[in-house]
């Protein structure tokens, strides 16, 4: 059995041109790499080079801004990411968080057996697991090399460890799941602490881990991953337009990010829902490699509330100050994945209809540089150091990029390729007429400005 896989390295998928397109200019341009690449890497890790941080920070940052920053009644928490092991007996994981696991009897790879079905042409929406099971008997169904198939089995997907140096059954604890329940846990300390009246919202950003049977794609399924995810508490009558409110957010955000032209709403069946939802709405995006989740939104009822409080035995009611009526809110979850973000908003972006000159077109927010400085000639100091100047004085508002090699065109398409939405070039005439050239990276359109003009010239873009 093998659990530490290497590589293949860098054919993330075969499935799609487009994709690997992609892949490689995440490798090429310090994206993406391959996690652990000097060991041969390891299979589904990957690492986040200099401008994939950029990204993927600002993806963050962007969230942060709008649903905790400029709101009223959303505050953030950063809990631990091991929580006391009941956390995950309460919260339903330890006895649900199964995925359906079949295994190749000879060479021991492993599927899942609802995308395993899904392949072989089953609708398996809506199915049990025992009908799955079933369904695989009757089609006498073989793995892909031609072998038997074990007996499907619930693979719980949370890791494990010991915490301490006992490695016995008391000491087990859980890499956490999901970022929800650290919202849950700090529910009570966070209505004592912040004042807040519902509805009210709690906001975290964070790793989660599940040792998925079938990671793949590139980073849209990996066994580590970031969560951004509100706790949204409303009184149980109101949940239903919280729940639409929230679906509107997901929406605006998706055009915020310029990826919503491939999104796709979907009201998810009874049978498919999470076990802790009463009503679930994805929204799927267009990946090169199909359609798939980018994010969910869930009314999780007062299930965690009602079961935090039924085995910690502390109340978590929240007291209305107005009538000092007590009730036990219900929750509408919102829903995003960090690093399925960073794919759509790449998928969106990337513009090769002309090959000679690869654009990425991000949102300017996004773009890991906002700007490059060139001087036109490296080796000309009076270029050189005008072109520092002015190169150092933006760097204080945000990330710029410098560049003197090479020509001016070559220059321009090398930032195109990774989104860089400026260029500004100090040539000779700078020196007389203190203005620089300045172009845009969509439009490839030039301008002259003053050079004490382009800061605010750009940050006016950046709003
Ligand atoms: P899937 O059906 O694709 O396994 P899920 O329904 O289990 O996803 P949720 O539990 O709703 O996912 O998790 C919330 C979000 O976290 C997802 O919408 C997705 O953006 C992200 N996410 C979940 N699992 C992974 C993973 N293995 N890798 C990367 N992101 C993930």
């Amino acid at each position: 059995m093998t659990t530490l896989e290497n590589g293949p390295i860098l054919s993330a998928t075969n499935k799609s041109d487009k994709m690997d397109k992609i892949v490689s200019l995440c490798k090429r341009r310090g994206f993406v790499f391959p996690g652990s690449e000097i060991y041969g890497g390891l299979a589904n890790s990957w690492d986040y080079g200099p401008l994939g941080t950029e990204l993927k920070n600002n993806i963050k940052q962007l969230w942060w801004k709008k649903f905790v920053q400029q709101r009223d009644d959303v505050v953030g928490v950063d809990a631990a990411l091991i929580m006391n092991p009941k956390v995950w007996q309460a919260s339903g994981h330890v006895a649900t968080f199964n995925d359906p696991l079949v295994e190749d009897k000879e060479t021991h790879e492993r599927f899942r057996l609802d995308h395993f079905l899904e392949e072989n042409g089953v609708q398996v929406a809506g199915m049990t697991f025992e009908q799955m099971v079933e369904t695989l008997k009757k089609m006498g169904l073989r793995s892909p090399k031609g072998n038997e198939l074990t007996e499907p089995k619930k693979f719980n997907m949370m890791f494990k460890t010991n915490l301490g140096p006992v490695d016995d059954e008391d000491s087990k604890v859980y890499l956490r799941p999901e970022t929800a329940q650290g919202m849950f846990v700090n529910f009570k300390n966070i209505l004592g602490t912040s004042r807040k009246q519902l509805p009210f919202g709690i906001a975290q950003i964070g790793p989660a881990f599940r040792n998925e049977i079938t990671p793949g794609n590139f980073i849209f399924r990996t066994r580590e991953f970031e969560q951004m995810e509100i706790e949204y508490f409303v009184r149980p009558e109101e949940w239903e337009k919280w729940f639409e409110y929230w679906l509107d957010q997901q929406k605006e955000w998706c055009k915020e990010i310029g990826i919503f032209d491939q999104a796709v709403f979907i009201e998810i069946p009874e049978a498919d829902r999470a076990h802790y939802s009463k009503r679930s709405i994805d929204t799927e995006f267009k990946f090169p490699f199909g359609q798939k989740e980018l994010y969910g939104l869930a009314y999780r009822t007062d299930y965690d509330l009602k079961n935090h409080q039924e085995k910690s035995g502390q109340s978590l009611e929240y007291t209305d100050p107005q009538t000092g009526e007590k009730v036990l809110p219900h929750c509408i979850e919102p829903t995003w994945g960090v690093s399925r973000t960073f794919l759509a908003v790449l998928t969106s972006a990337y513009d090769d209809s002309d090959p000679e000159n690869i654009t990425l077109k991000l949102p300017y927010k996004l773009a890991p540089y906002k700007a490059a400085v060139f001087p036109l000639l490296k080796n000309k100091p009076e270029l050189v150091s005008k072109a520092r100047e002015i190169y150092e004085n933006l760097r204080k508002d945000f990330m710029v990029a410098w560049d003197d090699r090479g020509n001016v065109g070559k220059r321009y398409y090398s930032q195109d390729e990774i989104g860089t939405p400026f260029c500004i070039t100090v040539d000779f005439d700078s020196l007389e007429d203190g203005a620089v050239t300045i172009r845009n990276r969509d439009t490839k359109q030039q301008e002259r400005i003053k050079i004490e003009e382009v800061r605010g010239y750009i940050m006016n873009q950046l709003m």
